[in-house]
């Protein structure tokens, strides 16, 4: 067993925790006013990190799922709307480049576009009647053949950085399909005819991530931006959770790791007038500290053990088990830690503008980010009672 990252591994977080710092001079701004961080999308774009995890059969750098995390948890560190938008990115390519289902003209297509052309995506499943509860999704929005291409019509929601990004991968039900699991991506460039996004992410917190609601009205694209259409989405949805979901965990751990990081600095800083010592001399405070500590490092291990299991055993059973017990673990863990530095910050820590209260609010969304605690749980206990997933009961009763 070997927990040393490797020397490359060592030179990308480097490099992400460099490029953090940056970010970080920009976030309390950004986050204030709900902006893009397009300068920040910029220096990614620069340094490459389009093609981090594209297949080097592709034209890219070729990293899996554990130097993706390494990076994501520097970066979100820095600014972690940043983070978390741009990871849209990988999110929605990843696993076009790697789907059997993908024709290789299309995945020739996508290379080109990212790794030929610098095209960054984001990508917008969600609509909002998107519920995680009970089944499946219907897809409210349509795409229709027409002349040389589709057109669009629905509604969507939580589109991050679609307002930044080249194009979005929009999720719609193709026409004409019978399977209510059917299912198309199709590219919508930025500035297509028909396609709007509304400015309506005023949140508490990943303000920058600008993940608001957008509506495609008629909206017509040509064929090539079919990326992909099923008539059962469940498998590529089943073999690449570690991009559709599980790769935004990294980004949570890195506000788990600013948190603390943070803390130390802080509680080293505040010396109480009528006193010789900071308070990190105080036995309180040490304790607090030290169970943080030990919630991150957990949560760390977690999440490191989870990649390289999927990098190196593949999407099985338990590397997927692996992947729902570390994004739980982050979102129990970022939660404590972000209140716990918020507490030892004390009132000094409360304003508009302090980091901690910043690291707070954005925090506060990893469990609620998909999937959410309660199903991660659940996901992992089907796997731990090894039980037959096709056997368990509605939650509740389906319409
Ligand atoms: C910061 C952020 C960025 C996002 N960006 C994008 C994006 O770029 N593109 C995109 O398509 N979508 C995006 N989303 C949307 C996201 O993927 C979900 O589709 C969206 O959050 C809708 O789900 P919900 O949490 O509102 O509702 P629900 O899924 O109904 O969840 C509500 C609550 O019900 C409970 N719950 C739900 N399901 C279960 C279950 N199976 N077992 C137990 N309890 C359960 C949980 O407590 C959950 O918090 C983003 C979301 C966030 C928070």
């Amino acid at each position: 067993m070997d927990f040393q990252l490797s020397a490359e591994h060592a030179r990308l977080r480097d490099r992400c925790l460099e490029l953090a710092a940056a970010f970080a001079t920009r976030a309390q701004a950004h986050d204030r006013d709900a902006s893009h961080p397009n300068e920040n999308y910029d220096i990614l774009r620069a340094e490459g990190f389009l093609s981090l995890t594209i297949p080097r059969a592709w034209g890219g750098q070729g990293e899996g799922l554990l130097g993706h995390t390494i990076a994501y948890e520097a970066l979100g560190q820095g600014c972690p709307s940043t983070a978390l938008a741009f990871n849209m990115h990988c999110s929605i390519v990843n696993p076009l480049l790697d789907s059997s289902e993908v024709t290789e003209a299309t995945k020739r297509h996508v290379a080109d576009l990212v790794v030929g052309q610098g095209k960054m995506m984001s990508g917008n499943f969600s609509e909002p009647s998107t519920t995680s509860l009970i089944g499946e999704r219907p897809l409210g929005t349509r795409a229709v053949r027409d002349g040389d291409g589709y057109r669009i019509t629905g509604r969507k929601m939580f589109a991050s950085m679609a307002e930044a990004a080249d194009y979005t991968g929009v999720l719609a039900y193709p026409e004409g399909a019978t399977s209510p699991l059917a299912a198309a991506l199709l590219l919508v460039p930025r500035g297509a005819t028909g396609r709007s996004v509304a400015s309506d992410w005023d949140t508490i917190g990943m303000r920058a991530t600008r993940s608001d609601s957008m509506t495609l009205d008629s909206c017509w694209v040509p064929d090539s931006a079919m990326v992909f259409r099923t008539d059962d989405i469940r498998p590529l949805r089943f073999a690449y959770g570690s991009w559709f979901w599980a790769s935004y965990t990294a980004v949570y751990l890195g506000v788990a790791s600013a948190a603390y990081a943070e803390t130390i600095k802080l509680v080293h800083g505040r010396q109480p007038a009528g006193y010789a010592q900071p308070i990190a001399y105080h036995p309180d405070i040490r304790r607090q500290v030290a169970i943080m500590n030990t919630d991150l490092e957990a949560a760390r291990l977690a999440t490191y053990r989870s990649a390289w299991l999927l990098d190196t055993h593949g999407p099985t059973a338990e590397s997927n088990a692996a992947l729902y017990r570390a994004k739980y673990m982050v979102g129990e863990a970022v939660s404590r830690i972000t209140r716990t530095a918020l507490t030892l910050g004390g009132a000094h820590g409360i304003f508009k503008g302090s980091r901690i209260e910043q690291l707070f609010r954005d925090g506060s969304l990893a469990p609620i980010q998909p999937p959410q605690a309660d199903f991660c749980l659940s996901q992992l206990a089907i796997f731990e009672l090894g039980l037959d997933p096709a056997a368990i009961l509605p939650t509740m009763r389906p319409a």
